[in-house]
């Protein structure tokens, strides 16, 4: 009975959530501009009504009765397990005085449209004073939560459970120092036509095969529906309406494809939380007051990326499903193998933009940001440093000049919503998708569906190992439980160096 009480309650809270995600996705998808003040009012008072309700003494009184009546289950009981999670993630939440969160709030708002001029003007400069005051806030929040080494634990812990620093800084150091031979091996081997890929594809049909792709990998459109976006992203209202978004231009339809079906490989994640649950907890963010379900941001990214690269780009992908590609495009793919198609989306090339970066490259690019925002936030580099360092760096890890800070310093959207500390988790989730595929793939039943095209064995694995807990369990415990060690890039790195070979 107390323990229903508090599900009530948390359930009342997720109901906000989840609505406000709904503005969120209007705001991006159908919003006219004229909406964005007034919608900005809204999202802050659904989120203020939201944070009451979680930091107010009603669900303090839940959690403890709730506490009193599971005290004699085991320690590993959901039941118990949800209210730890819970009272630490409510402590949290308030610790962060209010007068903090809402100064970050207005902060975000101005913060984007100051991005997005300075970007579009090349101005670093003009930008500069609002991103030191955005590091500020987080230096604040930092403060504010508590850590124990280095305020950007407390920073990069909100994302990723567990993670710190210390324990980032050396797993990035190993990765970097594995990843620049793979690089080099790569870039020496003889660059694949690509040619194709800039023929005109009418986006209509592009939609259609990803939509289809999508459709088989496991996305259920039943709960769910693609939109336009500039941006993609996935966002979901209950594990029951789970929506993305894609962007396809007719000059490069490969990328609209990964696009879409990274988005699927994040809605599969939430389409599948708790199956045995139709409303509760397990679908609750109250660190982020947003209804993320999945146990961390890197987790959530293991599976987009599990499903855009380990499926999308291998080799038995495109020699299954070549032939519905070409008989959507017959002139444009006329003189196209499924191999060269293969390995024209494979192909590495150090480029400056993240979110267009090849697998190989990719990395780099978190590790550059990671490592600035930390220095910016233990006060040990200044905002205005920052073009210079990232083009050095840019420079000497990828061997590229940076032609101006729109293309560099400025391309990211993140800082200025206040999310310094997320960068990180874009790498975690490439070396958590690499062991998780690595472990199920060994599964008979696994390896033969993706032989066949059949991704239905390789989907309910993932939901019997990761989807289901939503989250009720930390990323090391899922990867522990499936693949018997912590993060540990080992596999990625092996994944990687087959890649390059096969490659070759
Ligand atoms: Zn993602």
């Amino acid at each position: 009975m107390s323990y229903a009480r508090f599900t009530d309650l948390m359930a009342g809270i997720n109901d906000i959530l989840c609505t406000v995600n709904l503005l969120a996705w209007d705001t991006r998808t159908q919003m006219p501009p004229g909406g964005a003040d007034s919608r900005g009012h809204q999202v802050a008072t659904l989120t203020a009504l939201a944070r009451a309700q979680a930091t107010g003494s009603a669900m303090a009184d839940a959690i403890a009765a709730a506490e009193d009546a599971c005290a004699h289950l085991p320690a590993t009981d959901l039941r118990r397990r949800a209210l730890a999670r819970a009272r630490r993630e409510i402590a949290i939440l308030s610790r962060i005085p209010a007068a903090l969160i809402a100064e970050s709030a207005e902060l975000t708002s101005r913060a984007h449209g100051a991005w997005t001029a300075a970007r579009a003007a090349n101005d670093f400069a003009a930008y500069a004073p609002v991103l030191e005051r955005v590091f500020a806030l987080q230096r604040e929040m930092a403060e504010a939560i508590g850590y124990q080494d280095h305020p950007y634990d407390a920073l990069v812990g909100r994302f990723e459970p567990g993670m710190t620093r210390a324990r980032l800084t050396a797993l990035f150091a190993d990765l970097r120092g594995a990843l620049r031979p793979l690089l080099a091996q790569a870039l020496a081997a003889p660059a694949p036509r690509t040619d194709f890929l800039s023929r005109g594809y009418p986006v209509p049909a592009q939609k259609a095969f990803a939509a289809t792709m999508a459709a088989a990998l496991g996305y259920d459109f039943s709960r769910g529906r693609v939109d336009d976006t500039a941006h993609p992203f996935e966002i979901s209202f209950t594990r029951n309406d789970v929506r993305i978004t894609g962007r396809f231009r007719e000059s490069s339809p490969s990328a609209g494809f990964f696009a879409l079906w990274h988005e699927a490989g994040h809605a599969m994640y939430e389409q599948n939380i708790a199956p045995d649950f139709t409303r509760g907890i397990f679908a609750t963010d109250l660190v982020n007051l947003y209804a993320v379900g999945g146990s961390s941001f890197g987790m959530h990214e293991s599976q987009s990326r599990l499903w855009e690269n380990r499926v999308g780009r291998s080799r038995r992908f495109w020699e299954l499903h070549y032939g519905r590609l070409r008989d959507a495009f017959p002139e444009q793919l006329a003189d196209v193998s499924a191999e060269d198609f293969w390995r024209a989306v494979n192909r590495p090339e150090p480029g400056l933009i993240r979110v267009e970066a090849d697998e190989l490259t990719y990395d780099f690019h978190v590790f550059l940001r990671a490592e600035i925002e930390a220095a910016l936030i233990g006060g040990d580099i200044a905002v205005r440093d920052l073009p210079a360092i990232w083009n050095d760096r840019m420079r000497e890890d990828l061997g590229v000049t940076v032609p101006n800070d729109a293309q560099g310093v400025l391309q990211d959207v993140h800082w200025s919503h206040g999310y310094v500390g997320s960068f990180p988790t874009y790498t975690f989730g490439n070396i958590m998708a690499a062991q998780l595929f690595d472990r199920a793939r060994q599964d008979p039943a696994i390896a033969a569906g993706l032989q066949a095209g059949d991704y239905a064995p390789l989907g309910r694995w993932l939901t019997g190992t990761v989807h289901r807990h939503g989250r009720s369990l930390d990323p090391d415990e899922i990867l522990l439980a499936a693949t018997g060690r912590g993060l540990d890039p080992a596999p990625y790195v092996a994944t990687l160096a087959a890649k390059v070979a096969e490659l070759a």
